[in-house]
């Protein structure tokens, strides 16, 4: 169709030099599999949040196709039916570090990711009748990535 055409050729320009490949929840899970998600300005900003876990925050299913835009450093990842953007970028790689465990600080209960004005928290699952929240820190850097030579081995993520 035309109007798909228009949206393919702008696409192939955007992500010139990319390879699309069509892959499903699972193996988006897999391929983030001890990733870290960033953001600040240049998107470079480690956060103590897994890819798993914003996985889960944006609704990804296991069983569900997506696109994903993928070269040396970053990746996008889109919605395969509507080509709707899920919204983030993974750089190839960072640290494998045990993921932190965290509860709501106010009454125990599980915590989940939410994006606010000034970024990514997590907040207590059982919101708005608990208000606990807990920041998500800064890990590490891109110049981490580059100072300790991780980038052949790991994965981080940044939000676009
Ligand atoms: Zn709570």
């Amino acid at each position: 169709m035309f109007i798909n055409d228009i949206l393919i050729l702008s696409m192939k320009e955007v992500y010139n030099g990319y390879n699309d490949k069509h892959v499903t929840g699972k193996e988006l899970r897999e391929l983030f599999a001890n990733c870290y998600y960033c953001d600040g300005r240049h998107h470079d900003s480690v956060r103590d949040l897994t890819i798993s876990e914003y996985l889960d925050f944006l609704g990804i299913d296991d069983n569900k196709e997506y696109r994903l835009f993928i070269n040396e450093y970053f990746c996008k990842v889109l919605n395969y039916e509507t080509d709707g953007d899920i919204g983030f970028f993974a750089y190839l790689k960072l640290s494998e570090r045990p993921a932190e465990k965290y509860v709501c600080p106010k009454c125990g209960k599980n915590l989940i990711p939410k994006e606010g004005k000034f970024g990514i928290f997590r907040s207590c699952i059982d919101y708005p009748n608990c208000k606990g929240i807990v920041n998500v820190s800064h890990i590490g850097s891109y110049e981490d990535i580059k100072r300790f030579g991780y980038r052949e081995n790991n994965i981080y993520a940044r939000k676009y």
